[in-house]
């Protein structure tokens, strides 16, 4: 067992939290059609839907929402975010947004047109939909490492420099108006990215005088990763690694719901005075002024103070031990998991927990369900049901890879006996995993289906 790093907070304020009886829980899942994203919050004991936008803000943010400056154009607060963002990561430009995926639509209608090629680690899924709505591909070129989920490769998050340089002689350089990485790696499992890949990509990239931008939006967990794991960086400050890691970019686009520790907001950040110009234009169109972009004064400055303490040692050793010490715990149990955990979520493998149901059968799903009915504990599916297609010639369903269910650790909410009571809910439904049915849809929507889909039991 890891050594733990205890809480470095006290509480002060608190929320109760529901325990909801088994027979409850199997009326409300029906009610639900069984699909938890049509639960109510309040019928859930511990949410680990997801990390964004539920964390805990701090004393010093509360106190923030206070000093909000509500006038329309340059508030008080939008200084002390833009101090924070020229501190943290020295871009010359910033523009607030509502949340990441505004940065993301924002940058690519600005940088982009129909044709076009944009490579990433892996991009997440609002990244690669908003390049996808301009008429541009979206290009993910994880490392083979990343792509195994029993490889303990450090950075499982980095990308494939050679093929990046493949793709760069295939399509020509002018077809990539910028090149992205996404650290931590969300969509390959929160994997963090080293340094060296950061220096590599870039490499690769200047003699082309392609942009590098970073989908930063776990920035503060992948520098601790590189100052765990990477050599010759542990004598270095987090403050130091995040200045090293974007000093190679030329901006970044970011969602203040993760390592923001906010409940809101985000931005884009950029060098480019041109790119600044044009992108600020369509700020105005669909966000906001520049200097507010769809975001009270108030939430500005959540965001500013949030920013810095997520770059605090003791927080990111809590945090990421948090993390950790869920994985071994359930490890120590014989519980299938993806190894190792990245920096904010565990994720359960489904086709080894439940070998006993076919993929057809939704074992992510299944896993979900009985998860909820054990403990009221809510998790996420990422498999079948977010992403077996069919062919529309054939009828046939192609199956994911990896068929997961995952365990997002909101920032600074739950305690150490929270998770213990996680763990035991989970190594309690391994003894008996032979009981749990497959699931198949009795609706399925057209597209985005794991929002609305309604399920049953085989
Ligand atoms: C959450 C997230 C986004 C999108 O941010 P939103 O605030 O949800 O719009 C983009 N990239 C990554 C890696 C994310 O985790």
């Amino acid at each position: 067992m890891p050594r733990l790093v205890p809480e470095p907070y006290r509480i002060k304020v608190v929320e109760p939290i529901r325990q909801t009886t088994q027979a409850e829980r199997l009326s409300l899942l029906s009610a639900a059609g069984f699909n938890l994203f049509a639960v109510r919050s309040e019928d859930v004991y511990i949410d680990l839907l997801t990390d964004s936008g539920t964390g805990a803000m701090s004393d010093s943010q509360w106190a923030g929402l206070m000093v909000g400056d509500e006038a329309y154009a340059y508030c008080r607060n939008y200084f002390s975010l833009k101090d924070a963002i020229s501190d943290i990561f020295g871009f010359r430009h910033f523009l607030p947004t509502h949340q990441g995926r505004a940065a993301e639509k924002v940058l690519f209608s600005a940088m982009l047109k129909p044709g076009d090629y944009v490579p990433s680690n892996t991009h997440f899924d609002t990244t690669h939909a908003n390049i996808e709505a301009v008429g541009a591909h979206p290009v993910d070129l994880p490392i083979r490492q990343g792509l195994d989920p029993t490889s303990h490769f450090p950075f499982k998050g980095n990308m494939d420099v050679d093929g990046l340089l493949r793709l760069i002689e295939e399509v020509g350089a002018d077809r990539i108006p910028l090149a992205m990485l996404t650290i931590t790696n969300n969509s390959g499992g929160g994997q963090p990215v080293s340094l060296a890949n950061v220096r590599a990509v870039k490499a690769v990239l200047a003699p082309y005088h392609i942009p590098l931008f970073i989908d930063a939006c776990r920035y503060a967990e992948n520098a601790y990763f590189i100052r765990q794991r990477e050599a010759g960086c542990s004598d270095k400050t987090l403050s130091q690694i995040a200045a090293e890691v974007f000093a190679l970019a030329d901006g970044c686009t970011m969602s203040a719901k993760k390592d923001g520790l906010a409940n809101m907001g985000g931005f884009l950040a950029m060098n480019d005075d041109r790119l600044f110009e044009r992108a600020g234009q369509l700020l105005i169109l669909w966000e906001g002024f520049l200097t507010y972009g769809g975001l009270a004064g108030r939430d500005l400055e959540a965001v500013a103070r949030g920013l810095r303490e997520a770059l605090d040692e003791r927080y990111l050793a809590h945090r990421i031990g948090q993390v950790s010490y869920l994985a071994q715990r359930l490890l120590d149990a014989g519980v299938p998991i993806l190894e190792p955990p990245g920096g904010h979520a565990v994720y359960l493998d489904a086709r080894r927990f439940l070998p006993h149901i076919p993929q057809e059968q939704l074992p992510g799903q299944a896993l979900v369900v009985s998860l909820y009915l054990a403990g009221g504990i809510r998790a996420v599916e990422i498999g079948s049901v977010m992403f077996a297609t069919k062919n529309r010639q054939t009828g046939e369903w192609k199956y994911p890879e990896l068929e997961l269910v995952r365990l997002a650790i909101p920032r600074r909410v739950y305690t150490q006996t929270h998770l213990d009571y996680v763990a035991d809910m989970i190594i309690e439904l391994n003894a008996r995993r032979s009981d749990i049915r497959g699931m198949r849809f009795t609706y399925e929507p057209p597209f985005l289906r794991h929002f609305t889909a309604r399920f049953e039991f085989v």
